[in-house]
């Protein structure tokens, strides 16, 4: 039997934290055939609750499930880890200014990246949930000089999948129908849903839908805002569809997207499609061996140009920053 393979989840206490674990521990994460041994770090005043779900965990009498260690410290959580799903991270709270939210990231997600770069495995890929997640990704991403850039992506699967769930909705299809979606920039409400090169059932879907405005004015802003119509309506944070979305980022990332579709992930930017090179960006993106890579060639028009680039100088502001505030 092949050696567990090592996966650090941070702030394993927290909601999205409760409803991931049990999703990796029953092997959704990388495939039923492969045993994981769970790293969970938590800040010191949560580790008891991690060390609950812990027990939990092992409860569950799960066959993929090789063990659970709780950590306080981030250089032993990541230490000899494959998968790293950053997930902790700071809430920004009434009268926090933007500045502030950057830099209290920047102390978690800072360390974090020194831990990663000093002792993750050499396979290591990371995942950042934790919000603002495409900065907090390049803020770890920069304090790994050792790590291959492009091990370090942010999840924007959770919007990619809210895009394909609301044009199946108006398609009356199922979601397998849909293909070629992309969710392009920051994961924040300037994000870009854009079905421009989508396909229903190999048809355009923007032919089948024949309703600009609707795309415009309702499926752009519904897929952008449906974290705050979560709020409303559940009374709190979506937790259990990030949890899901995270399992299915990394699963694709490992196991491949389908031969003709692609998915969206926040990955370094190579410059394409005029987003500054290193600013970890959302993309449509094929997975194989192991590897995402950035679909090439795409024809971007007018309508899609200017919201890509609105999104994209907002990533560039939170660069800048971050840069100010020596955390890159
Ligand atoms: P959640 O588990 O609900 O959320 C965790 C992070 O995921 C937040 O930054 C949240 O951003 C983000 N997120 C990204 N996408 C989504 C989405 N679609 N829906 C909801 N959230 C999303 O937070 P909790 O407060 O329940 O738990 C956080 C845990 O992290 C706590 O246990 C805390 O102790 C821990 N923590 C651990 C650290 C560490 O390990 N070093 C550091 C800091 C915190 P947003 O806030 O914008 O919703």
């Amino acid at each position: 039997m092949a050696e567990p393979i090592n996966v650090t989840v941070t702030g394993a206490a927290g909601q999205i934290g409760y409803a991931l674990l049990f999703r990796i521990a029953s092997g959704q994460l990388l495939g039923a055939d492969k045993k994981v041994k769970l790293r969970l770090l938590e800040i010191p005043a949560a580790t008891r609750a991690a060390e609950g779900t812990a027990l939990e965990l092992e409860d569950g009498a799960f066959p993929a499930l090789a063990g659970v260690d709780v950590f306080d410290n981030p250089k032993q959580a990541f230490e000899g880890t494959n998968v790293a799903l950053l997930v902790g991270a700071r809430p920004r709270t009434k009268g926090m200014e933007r500045g502030d939210l950057l830099e209290a990231n920047g102390g978690i997600f800072k360390p974090q990246g020194e831990a990663i770069n000093a002792g993750a495995a050499s396979d290591i890929k990371v995942l950042v949930v934790g919000n603002p997640a495409n900065t907090n990704a390049l803020i770890a991403q920069q304090h790994a000089p050792d790590v291959p850039a492009d091990r370090f992506t942010a999840m924007t699967r959770l919007d990619h999948n809210r895009a394909l769930a609301q044009l199946a909705g108006k398609l009356g299809v199922s979601v397998e129908a849909l293909k070629k979606v992309t969710i392009w920039g920051n994961h924040s409400a300037t994000q870009y849903p854009d079905v421009s090169h989508a396909t229903v059932n190999g048809s355009s879907v923007r032919d089948a839908i024949n309703d600009q405005a609707w795309l415009a004015d309702e499926f752009i802003p519904r897929v952008a805002k449906r974290g705050a119509e979560i709020i409303e309506v559940r009374g709190a944070s979506s937790a259990a569809s990030a949890a899901s979305a995270a399992i299915d980022h990394v699963y694709t990332w490992v196991n491949g997207t389908a031969e003709g579709d692609w998915t969206s992930a926040a990955v370094v930017s190579d410059g394409s499609y005029g987003v500054p090179e290193g600013l970890i960006s959302s993309f449509p993106v094929t997975a194989k061996d192991g590897r995402f890579e950035i679909v090439q060639g795409l024809e971007i028009d007018e309508f899609s140009r200017t919201r890509i680039d609105a999104s994209v100088a907002e990533l560039v502001e939170e660069r800048e920053a971050v840069r100010k505030l020596g955390l890159i």
